[in-house]
């Protein structure tokens, strides 16, 4: 993972830089290593230090951002960069309860980059080490109503001598050994210790209430070339799903078929298909529009040229929508 220091690093005396800690554990929240990896040597090699993070323009850290999920993320990374840039001088403060003060930055944020980054003994539960808590000590409440429990059962076992290492230790033994299906535990260095695994219950822990099913939503997307190739884009509100990103005019996403309501006159066509995203708390599917046009006027939106359009840019339901059509446009006149 390109954000540790490495154990030898560490017994040269390399510390881990706060502001890689910071950003890696804010990419990781409700994302997968694999998935934050290229984001995470994007960012680092575009804005190598925290104060460069916090002078680059909005749009470009969400361009940046695109496909990584999660936007409110990305508007509350620069806003955290900011003040850490502008109210503290370009240093991250190096507690718990100061990182705490800062935007974005919830409870397991600054535990992770207090403990990971300065080496204090904070205790760091993400999903992985709940998961490790649950079994090492046969927990059977479900969850979430088991989180004050695992949280007390983590905190023990946080050691006062190298809280950092241990931190990463136990996040990665959840992620590699002690997986949610099929634990490794015959190469386990808990297995002695390891109630759910002495009784045979490792498998079904930790209990989980089950989950409401999600509901489906519908809607609109329009997407207008120009016949100079520029499409047609708006930055959508910075409250709200996707805020601050980039994205295809349309309509609201709600459980009925919307208006046809465009935000150009054009001779809409529909390519057939739709797409289908799932965000956190709902389905979408999303029927889809397309037109050249000569208008030049939007009611929404502004024209993005030809040359600055990069469908990676846009956050992933905009880019589907996009790749769904690519292959239907004719050529230009
Ligand atoms: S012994 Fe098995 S269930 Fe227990 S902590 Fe190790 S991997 Fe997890």
């Amino acid at each position: 993972m390109p954000w540790r220091v490495s154990p030898a690093d560490r017994r040269a005396g390399v510390r881990p830089d706060p502001y890689r800690v910071w950003l890696s554990e804010v990419m990781l929240q409700q994302t997968t290593v694999a998935a934050v990896r290229d984001y995470f040597r994007k960012f680092t090699a575009i804005w190598p230090r925290v104060t460069d993070l916090a002078a680059a323009a909005d749009a470009d850290v969400m361009a940046a951002w695109a496909g990584l999920g999660y936007y409110a993320r990305a508007r509350n990374l620069l806003k955290c960069a900011r003040v850490v840039a502008h109210e503290h001088g370009g240093t991250f403060p190096d507690t718990r309860e100061r990182l705490l003060a800062l935007p974005g930055i919830g409870p397991y944020t600054a535990a992770a980059v207090a403990a990971i980054a300065f080496d204090r003994p904070e205790t760091v539960l993400d999903g992985n080490v709940e998961r490790v808590m649950a079994r090492l000590h046969a927990v059977e409440v479900p969850l979430p109503m088991a989180k004050p429990e695992l949280m007390d059962r983590a905190a023990r076992l946080t050691p006062q001598a190298r809280p950092g290492d241990y931190a990463q230790a136990v996040m990665d033994l959840g992620a590699t050994i002690c997986t949610p299906r099929g634990p490794a535990c015959g190469i386990c260095p808990w297995r002695d210790d390891c109630q759910a695994h002495a009784r045979g219950m490792q498998a079904d822990l930790p209990r989980k209430l089950p989950k409401a099913a999600k509901p489906t939503r519908v809607g609109i997307a329009y997407l207008a070339r120009r016949r100079d190739g520029a499409w047609l884009l708006e930055t959508r509100p910075d409250k709200g799903l996707l805020g601050g990103m980039l994205g295809w005019p349309g309509s609201d996403w709600a459980e009925k078929v919307p208006a046809h309501d465009p935000p150009i006159d054009a001779d809409w066509r529909d390519p057939g298909g739709e797409v289908r995203h799932t965000f956190t708390h709902f389905h979408l599917r999303l029927s889809l529009r397309v037109a050249d046009t000569t208008e030049n006027e939007p009611a929404r939106g502004a024209f993005v040229p030809a040359h600055r359009f990069r469908p990676a840019d846009l956050p992933t339901v905009m880019r589907k929508a996009y790749d769904l059509i690519s292959a239907t446009l004719p050529p230009l006149e």
